[in-house]
């Protein structure tokens, strides 16, 4: 069964989602925060630590009542988010979105200067292309990957 406090608390979210300027949305991040609680929940029936985790939750949503946030309960209310988000990565195998991309896109250029500076023909030419090849190639891959993880469902 799932725990009523996550229900609470998604419901929480939703509150201060409608509040809040799409700027202050973003700064908060309170779309991954909804998505992570959601998740968090959809576990909690086979996961101590997850169903555990809805008094930090708590504490992590709560914070956004004290307006102003200061720049220290901003640094811990993200902190609280990137525990979940560690968690639900390492122990249910979910991807946060995007993440493929700038991996591979980083895999791509650091090959792609690699093979450029092997070759080494015409220095400055040659690590462009390289570079420019392992952005193209690197991003294709990260983003062929995205695609599939969403598609799995496994997209936090
Ligand atoms: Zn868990």
């Amino acid at each position: 069964m799932i725990n009523p406090a996550f229900t609470a608390l998604t419901a929480e979210i939703a509150a201060y989602e409608a509040k809040l300027t799409p700027k202050e949305a973003a700064k908060y991040r309170i779309a991954l925060l909804g998505r992570v609680v959601e998740r968090t929940a959809g576990f909690s029936p086979d996961c101590e630590e997850c169903r555990a985790s809805d008094a930090q939750l708590k504490l992590v949503v709560d914070s956004l009542a004290k307006s102003p946030v200061t720049p220290q309960a901003l640094k811990a209310y993200r902190k609280g988010i990137d525990r979940r988000v560690l968690h639900l990565r390492k122990v249910h195998k979910l991807a946060s979105d995007g993440e493929n991309t700038s991996l591979f896109i980083g895999i791509g250029v650091a090959l792609g200067l690699a093979v450029s500076t092997l070759l080494n023909a015409q220095p400055v030419y040659s690590v462009a292309i390289g570079m420019a090849i392992g952005l193209v190639v690197g991003g294709a891959a990260g983003m062929w990957l995205d695609a599939r993880a969403r598609k799995q469902g496994r997209v936090i």
